[in-house]
């Protein structure tokens, strides 16, 4: 099933903090892999802009580079690469200074094409980014900025980032991009959702008992400690891409598929959230074995209590969802990588077959990573004479089999994000408002933990994390699901 590729507009799209490692892994990949796909046009322009005295044909060297080592994809053999480097330039620039800025000017020009600059730097520098794109007349009403995560470590520096952006543009100019909704299988899930009359009438706390998710990595933070360890678990992926899928989970059916009312219904469950008492969250920090460091030799310090996992128990106080827990976890060093929503029924209300057919329940389980796919657990006969023994048994759909090879080379999230950019749709971006109020739930648990100077519980790499998050949920009588590929 051969997936329709519409062309996109002609562009010029900035990216400041051209070459840095973002750029390189991700954002000038994507845009080769749209240039192949026959997305990107060959009016289209990419310029990058950074610090790094470079001129085009010294970028075009550092793009070949990247796309070799980062879009090594033997479907395209490159026969385009030097297609697609034509359409790259480079310009040097100080985003804190004025040098640089006028050569952007002359670079960009006049006309009417689509005009998108990607904040590709530190938060630190997206004011000073705003206001010069301003200043040197580079925006019309018509552009567009990408910002990157972390928007802010907390409520008060999210709102100063957004009023940084917001006076020099207009909300529906600014695409602030946590990767988790370019997902395909993020998308699915209000696909699934909302396409099909199966589950809907279901998805409520009088069939649901509870809601589990799980983000689960088996390697730990690397390279990117020193950044991770002023951050942790909670602001890295609760607070953005854990939540983003709640939001996805628990959301009203909107209107329709359009940017204001899909982010109006994300930030209604934000709003609806319950604050976290201390006992519904725990906090963790894997220990090192024979062959792995611990967290705190890789980042260097003995001292640090970040946590790099947390479990979390939230509450939605809503109609829908009075009474259905959301068991949250993410955590780094854990048993593999593995990311899912699992969907638990409650039990049928009698058993016709007695106490001895044991406990049975429906889940419906939304695999993101790996093997992107739905699960459905469905109660059978156990096959053969003796009885009537029930079994579960999987309704498996891996999609990249349902759907034949082609669904195997889905679009990378930033692919479909950049895209989306250039086409205006903001649907698959967070608004304003709904990072501030993630903020505004996540910065007392923060404040919490701050507060009572407790360490996290540690554990064991290879795990399911801390003890203490297995005993969050036998408390309530229920258990994790395995982590498992
Ligand atoms: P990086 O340090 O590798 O690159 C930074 C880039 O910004 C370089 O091109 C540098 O020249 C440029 N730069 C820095 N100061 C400048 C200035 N004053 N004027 C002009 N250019 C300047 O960083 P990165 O890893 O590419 O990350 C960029 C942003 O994306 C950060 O906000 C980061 O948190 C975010 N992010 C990165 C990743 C990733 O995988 N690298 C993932 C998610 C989010």
């Amino acid at each position: 099933m051969a997936s329709r590729v519409i062309p996109v507009q002609p562009f010029d799209l900035v990216i400041f903090g051209g070459t840095g490692d973002l750029a390189r892994r991700k954002i000038l990949p994507a845009l080769f892999r749209r240039y192949c796909a026959g997305q990107m046009g060959a009016e289209a322009r990419v310029i990058g802009a950074a610090r790094a005295d470079m001129d085009d044909a010294g970028y075009r060297d550092f793009a070949r580079a990247a796309i070799t080592e980062f879009s090594a994809d033997s479907a395209y053999a490159h026969t385009h690469l030097d297609d697609f480097l034509a359409r790259l330039g480079y310009v040097t620039l100080d985003a804190g200074g004025d040098e640089g800025w006028g050569a952007l000017k002359k670079t960009l020009g006049e006309g009417e094409r689509i005009r998108a600059f990607y904040f590709s730097v530190g938060p630190s520098l997206f004011g000073d980014l705003a206001a010069r794109i301003e200043t040197h007349g580079l925006a019309g009403a018509d552009a567009r900025v990408v910002v990157e995560k972390p928007f802010g470590r907390d409520l008060a520096s999210a709102r100063a980032l957004n009023s940084a952006l917001a006076r020099h543009f207009d909300e529906t100019q600014i695409y602030r991009i946590d990767h988790y909704l370019g997902k395909e299988t993020v998308q699915n899930l209000m696909a699934i959702r909302f396409g099909n009359m199966l589950f809907e009438p279901l998805w409520n706390s009088q069939y649901v008992d509870h809601i589990q998710i799980t983000v689960a990595e088996s390697g730990g933070v690397g390279a990117r400690g020193e950044y991770y360890d002023k951050s942790g678990a909670m602001r890295d992926m609760v607070q953005n891409h854990i939540m983003q899928l709640l939001c996805l989970t628990a959301m009203e059916p909107p209107a329709k598929y359009d940017p204001h009312a899909v982010r109006d219904e994300k930030l209604k469950v934000i709003r609806a959230l319950g604050p976290i008492e201390p006992a519904d969250v725990v906090r963790g920090q894997y220990e090192g074995s024979e062959s792995l460091p611990s967290y705190q030799s890789e980042v260097g310090s003995d001292e640090t209590d970040t946590e790099s996992f947390v479990a979390l128990k939230a509450r939605i106080g809503n109609w829908r969802w009075a009474g259905t827990p959301f068991y949250l976890r993410t955590g780094k060093r854990l048993r593999a990588r593995a990311s899912e929503i699992a969907v638990v029924f409650k039990d049928a209300p009698h058993s016709i077959f007695g106490a001895d057919a044991g406990r049975h329940r429906n889940i419906l389980t939304i695999r993101l990573q790996p093997n992107e796919g739905i699960e459905m657990g469905v109660t059978i006969k156990e096959p053969g004479p003796g009885g009537m023994r029930l079994v579960d048994v999987p309704l498996d759909m891996t999609f990249s089999e349902a759907l034949g090879p082609d669904a195997a080379d889905v679009p990378d999230a930033y692919e479909r994000l950049i895209m989306d950019v250039i086409r205006g749709d903001q649907t698959l971006f967070m608004r304003g408002d709904e990072v501030e109020a993630a903020w505004e739930w996540t910065d007392p648990i923060i404040e919490a933990w701050e507060a009572s100077g407790t360490a996290p519980c540690t554990y064991a790499p290879g795990s399911a994390g801390p003890d203490d998050a297995l005993a969050l949920m036998h408390r309530d009588g229920r258990r994790w699901r395995e982590i498992r590929t």
